[in-house]
């Protein structure tokens, strides 16, 4: 049995007294939650309120990027040791916003998916098509590229702690959400694809979260699916209820 998980990705929103008002109304409502694995991804600036609000809950910490190199010169940037830090336990990569506006390829996404691992952090790595690869019938090779080169040379045990997240980038921030049963055909695609990068068993235990426009109304219907191991949430989880509505169509 996958434990689903449902992870707020706050994108570049709230300001660290927002940010820990935000943490703080989650933990409260969620506090007997749970069946399901829930994690706050607030800005790098929030990392630290949110991880001082969150610590010693059931609820975890999870960055939105991050560099693969330990240190160094790469100004800008944020290792996956100050990750560790800052409490977190998880990082969002490749998101398709980071794949439009900063160009990152299935080779950086790998890099990075390695780096958080050594570092013992839990990638979510993010996959999807565009309307357009959508509407051509490029769904397939698509997801299936993005995801054979995102993930390619991890050992087992690493392979296994990885979470995918199916992003249809149509669906993200359009208030448009895939159907249950468009979701379930590309989580099932994943899951071949898995089985194929690393073996069949391992594919099980992966865990394959749905995003794009999940709100409380539509989340039971798709966490419901066989292959829809829970979401990645972005516009509803800036709203305490709503995020929090989410998580409890996921138990
Ligand atoms: C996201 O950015 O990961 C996302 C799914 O956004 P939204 O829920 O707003 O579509």
């Amino acid at each position: 049995m996958r434990k689903k998980v449902i992870a707020g990705n706050w994108k570049m929103n709230k300001l660290t007294a927002e940010a820990v008002e935000l943490a703080a109304a989650v933990k409260e409502s969620l506090a007997q939650c749970a069946d399901v694995e829930v994690i706050l991804c607030p800005p790098f600036t929030a990392l630290k309120g949110v991880g001082d609000v969150v610590a010693g809950s059931q609820i975890k910490l999870g960055a939105q990027n991050m560099h693969w190199e330990k240190e160094g010169a790469f100004t800008g940037e944020i290792s996956p040791g100050m990750l560790k830090d800052l409490g977190c336990q998880y990082v969002i990569l490749g998101h398709s916003e980071r794949r439009q506006y900063f160009h990152e390829t299935d080779m950086v996404v790998n890099r990075k998916a390695k780096a958080a691992l050594s570092a013992g952090l839990i990638p979510i790595v993010c996959v999807g098509e565009t309307l357009e690869q959508r509407e051509t019938n490029q769904t397939e090779d698509v997801v299936t590229t993005q995801v054979t080169k995102s993930l390619a040379g991890l050992d087992e045990s690493a392979f296994r702690r990885v979470v995918v997240a199916y992003e249809p980038v149509w669906a993200i921030g359009t208030g448009r959400t895939a159907t249950p049963a468009q979701a379930q055909a590309v989580h099932a695609l994943i899951r071949q694809v898995l089985a194929k990068v690393c073996n069949p068993g391992a594919a099980q235990a992966v865990r394959i979260q749905y995003g794009g426009s999940v709100k409380a109304a539509n989340a039971k219907e798709l966490f419901s699916q066989p292959d829809i191991d829970g979401g990645l949430i972005g516009g509803a989880a800036l709203d305490a209820a709503s995020f929090v509505d989410i998580v409890k169509a996921g138990v």
